[in-house]
């Protein structure tokens, strides 16, 4: 959360005004129904008339206009938020999805279209799915296009060339070392969280053998990660390293 120069009172009061839902406004502060209730009155708001449970980021990004949408309001929250793969930037939240808003009205003459809106309470839920990794940023292997997709999809369709397919190297073509070096940092974070390997895999779209490397590379110091990924050993070696010998210690020595 940005905190410099806002006490919780006005940060409460500014995520009030937002729209947020109470579901969310509940989940992320420490302010009860009833006090969200009173500042909403207390500043003539009216509450969002939604209610049931937030949608899943799966199917918010279900259809390519939507995908086109979340990508415009995460890469302003990318760029506003502090620290997003770890915690939810509520603040930054409602800023990228200001910006967004913008950059959606500048492409229509100024009208919010309805049908592929993506409102507050959605972009908040693809912000908290970005940091439980259940969504990831991709990038097309075609136009190199960056975009937003949910990470239970095997197959992404790029939102700008569609037809063109990314797919996830499957087992027996592993991903490139440095990748995988990219990604160790994750994994150590969602082993801490108690994630098992199966969840692990699937969330990040890596197989068993490339999760079992990515492991192995967090028990690295940062300088034999650097001289490993600089001697670009393949994953396949790495692989039959940890086989052989349960570590990377001799491919770094
Ligand atoms: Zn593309």
């Amino acid at each position: 959360m940005m905190t410099y120069d806002m006490d919780e009172k006005s940060i409460n009061e500014k995520l009030v005004k937002s729209g947020l839902r109470t579901i969310i406004l509940v989940s992320q502060t420490s302010m009860k129904r009833k006090q969200i209730t009173a500042i909403r009155k207390q500043l003539g708001l009216r509450g969002s008339a939604d209610s049931g449970p937030l949608p899943h980021s799966e199917t918010i990004l279900s259809s390519r206009e939507m995908i086109l949408e979340a990508t415009l309001f995460m890469n302003a929250y990318l760029l506003i938020a502090q620290n997003p793969a770890e915690a939810i930037d509520n603040l930054a939240v409602i800023s990228a999805h200001a910006h967004y808003l913008e950059c959606h009205g500048s492409l229509r003459g100024g009208a919010v279209d309805q049908d592929v809106y993506l409102d507050l309470d959605r972009a908040w839920v693809i912000a908290r799915d970005y940091r439980a990794m259940n969504v990831s940023m991709r990038s097309c292997n075609s136009c190199h296009t960056e975009f937003v997709a949910s990470s239970v999809c095997r197959r992404f369709n790029c939102p700008l060339c569609s037809g063109i397919t990314v797919e996830i190297p499957t087992e027996g073509e592993p991903r490139p070392l440095s990748e995988l070096a990219e990604l160790s940092s994750s994994v150590s974070k969602a082993l801490n969280w108690g994630s098992n390997d199966e969840e692990l895999c699937s969330e990040m779209g890596i197989s068993l053998s490339e999760l079992t490397v990515a492991k192995a590379l967090t028990t690295l110091s940062p300088r034999e990660l650097r001289a490993l990924v600089a001697s670009e050993a393949s994953t396949s070696a790495a692989i039959q390293a940890l086989q052989e010998h349960g570590s990377l210690q001799f491919m770094v020595a």
